[in-house]
C-alpha cells in the first residue's frame, strides 16, 4: 500500500471522529435550544406542567372540568340564539331569488332549524358535567349540518339560473362557518381534532357534487381554518387552565382555596348521597397560633402555615381534598371514608406530626370530624357544623386532639 494513501485514510478518520465527536457535543445544545424555543410559543400564562392539560382533557381537575362545561353550555346557547334569529331571516333572500316551491321548501327547513336552535337556547341548563357540554355541542352542529344537507340536496335538484346559482352555493359556506364557529369553545387538540374530522368528512360526502377542483379549493380552506381555529380553541383553554389554577389555589398555601372548596363539598355531599357512600370531614384549627405571630412576626407564622399544609397535602389520598377555611383554619374532604376510617388517617397523622413552631416545640392542632352516614345528617352546612363544633370541644377539652363523637 502507498503510504501516502494510508495518510490520507489516517487523516480522513480522524476528521470523520472529530465529526463525529463535534456533533455528539453539539447535537444535545441544538436540541436542547430547539426544545426551548418550542416551549416559548406556548402561552405565557401556562405553567409548563400544564401543557399536557392542552392535548386532552383526562387529567383535568373536577374543577376545571366544571369551569369548562359551564362555558361551553353557554357559549352553545349564545351561537344557537344567533342562529335561532338569523336562519329563518334568510328566507326572505330564498323567496326574491328562488321561484316556488323551492324557496317555500327551503323556508320549511328554515324554521324547523330555527326551531330546534330556539330548544337548545331555552332547554339547556348550565350543566356541572362536561359530557353534558359536548352533547350540548353535537346538538349544535347537529342542527346546521342537518339543514345543509337537505337545502344542498334541494339546491342541487334543481336547475338554476345564474342569480340563484351563485346563491346557492351560499349553502357551502356553512360548514366554513361551523368551523369557524368551534372557536368559541375553549377545546383541548384531541376534541377539537374530533370535531374538525367530523366537519372535514361531512363536507366531503356532500362537497362531492360540486366540480372537482373548486371542490379541492374548499376542502383545503376548510383544513387551514380547522388549524387558526385550533390555535384559537387552545389559546382560551390555557387562559382558562391558569384561571382555575389562580383561583383554585391559596397562593400562602398551596391549600385549595374556600370558595372552591365550597363548590367540591357540593359535589362530594352530591354524589355520596347519590351514591349512598360515605363523605367526612376534618376541621382543622391550629393551636395557641397567634403566639407564633406575636413572638416570632407574621412571616415567622406564613411560613408555619405553608409547611402545615405542604405536609397535610403530601399525606393525604389522592382522591381528599385539603382546603384553607381561612386564617389557620383546613378542611380535609375525605370522599368514600368512613367515620372510622377518617380516625385512624387522622391518627397516623396527628402521630406523624404537623411539623415543628419556631421554639422547637411540635405544631399541633384541635381537630374535629364529622360523616354524613354515622351522623345522620341532613345537609352539607350540618356536616359543616357538626366538625366545627368537635374542633370547638377539642379545643375546650386541652387542644391536640381529634374528637370524632358528640
Ligand atoms: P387556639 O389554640 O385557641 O386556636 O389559639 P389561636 O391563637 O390559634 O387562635 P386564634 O383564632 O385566636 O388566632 C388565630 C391566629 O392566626 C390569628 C392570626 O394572627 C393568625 N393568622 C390568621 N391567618 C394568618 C396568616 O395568613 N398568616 C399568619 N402568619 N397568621 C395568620
Ligand atoms: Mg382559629
Ligand atoms: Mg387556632
Amino acid at each position: 500500500m502507498q503510504p501516502n494513501s494510508t495518510y490520507s485514510q489516517i487523516i480522513v478518520v480522524l476528521l470523520v471522529n472529530d465529526l463525529k465527536q463535534k456533533v455528539i457535543t453539539t447535537m444535545p445544545k441544538i436540541f436542547a435550544k430547539f426544545t426551548k424555543r418550542l416551549t416559548s410559543l406556548l402561552p405565557p400564562e401556562l405553567e409548563l406542567q400544564e401543557a399536557w392539560l392542552l392535548l386532552s382533557s383526562r387529567k383535568h381537575s373536577m374543577l376545571l372540568n366544571r369551569r369548562r362545561a359551564a362555558m361551553i353550555v353557554n357559549r352553545v346557547r349564545l351561537f344557537a340564539f344567533l342562529f335561532a334569529v338569523l336562519t329563518p331571516m334568510w328566507s326572505v333572500i330564498d323567496c326574491i331569488v328562488f321561484d316556488a316551491p323551492l324557496w317555500i321548501y327551503l323556508a320549511v327547513i328554515r324554521i324547523l332549524a330555527s326551531v330546534a336552535f330556539f330548544g337548545l337556547f331555552f332547554l339547556y341548563q348550565t350543566p356541572g358535567r362536561l359530557l353534558d357540554a359536548y352533547r350540548a355541542m353535537a346538538f349544535l352542529f347537529a342542527i346546521p349540518t342537518a339543514f345543509y344537507i337537505a337545502s344542498h340536496l334541494l339546491i342541487s335538484e334543481q336547475s338554476l339560473d345564474n342569480i340563484s346559482a351563485s346563491l346557492a352555493t351560499g349553502y357551502a359556506f356553512l360548514p366554513f362557518v361551523l368551523m369557524a364557529g368551534l372557536a368559541l369553545f375553549p377545546l383541548t387538540l384531541k376534541e377539537n381534532l374530533f370535531i374538525a374530522s367530523v366537519i372535514l368528512f361531512a363536507q366531503a360526502l356532500v362537497g362531492k357534487t360540486l366540480n372537482w377542483p373548486s371542490y379541492m379549493g374548499g376542502f383545503w380552506l376548510l383544513i387551514l381554518i380547522s388549524a387558526v381555529v385550533a390555535l384559537a380553541c387552545l389559546s382560551q383553554l390555557a387562559f382558562m387552565i391558569a384561571l382555575v389554577r389562580q383561583a383554585m389555589h391559596d397562593p400562602l398555601t398551596g391549600a385549595i382555596t374556600r370558595g372552591s372548596g365550597e363548590e367540591l363539598i357540593g359535589v362530594f355531599w352530591l354524589r355520596s348521597k347519590r351514591y349512598d357512600r360515605p363523605l367526612s370531614i376534618a376541621f382543622f384549627d391550629l393551636d395557641h397560633f397567634k403566639q407564633i405571630n406575636d413572638t416570632y412576626g407574621h412571616e415567622a407564622g406564613d411560613t408555619i402555615l405553608g409547611d402545615f399544609a405542604k405536609l397535610l397535602t403530601e399525606n393525604k389520598r389522592g382522591t381528599d381534598v385539603f382546603l384553607r377555611w381561612g386564617g389557620e383554619e383546613f378542611l380535609l374532604l375525605m370522599p368514600d371514608t368512613n367515620l372510622e376510617q377518617a380516625k385512624i388517617m387522622l391518627n397516623r397523622l396527628q402521630a406523624k406530626g404537623f411539623g415543628q413552631r419556631p421554639d422547637g416545640e411540635p405544631l399541633t392542632a384541635s381537630i374535629g370530624v364529622a360523616e354524613r352516614q354515622a351522623d345522620a345528617l341532613p345537609t352539607k352546612q350540618m356536616l359543616l357544623e357538626l366538625a366545627d363544633q368537635r374542633m370547638y370541644q377539642a379545643k375546650k377539652q386541652g387542644r391536640n386532639r381529634i374528637i370524632a363523637v358528640g
